[in-house]
């Protein structure tokens, strides 16, 4: 997952590092692409749960309310599977139909 401008100062500020430590220990820098380091097959701030809750990226915020899920049952019913969080009992139309609703009040209607 790459991380925009805001997602950098918000983990800065979170982590209570310098940019440069941050990027040092957290990041990993591709060009103009910067992304969280994986370790050990996940995103390095996992650890029983996200250890930068407050300075996730928003992609992490969103979780599980992810767009992708509008347009294919499958997503939901991964994220479904993953995330204790979620109604289990929720039907995929009921879910589609709550997600819109928020990204309708976001301003956030097309994704
Ligand atoms: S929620 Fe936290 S641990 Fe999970 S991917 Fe995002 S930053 Fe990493």
């Amino acid at each position: 997952m790459s991380l925009d401008k805001d997602d950098r100062q918000r983990m800065v500020q979170a982590l209570g590092l310098s940019e440069d430590e941050v990027r040092e220990r957290y990041w990993r820098v591709t060009g103009s692409v910067v992304q969280m380091k994986i370790v050990d097959g996940h995103c390095i701030f996992y650890d029983n749960g996200c250890t930068v809750h407050l300075g996730r990226p928003w992609r992490c915020g969103q979780w599980p309310l992810h767009p992708s899920i509008l347009s294919d049952e499958n997503n939901f019913k991964t994220i479904k599977a993953s995330c204790p969080g979620l109604n289990q009992d929720m039907s995929y139309d009921e879910f589609c139909r709550i997600l819109r609703e928020l990204m309708a009040r976001q301003g956030n209607i097309h994704c």
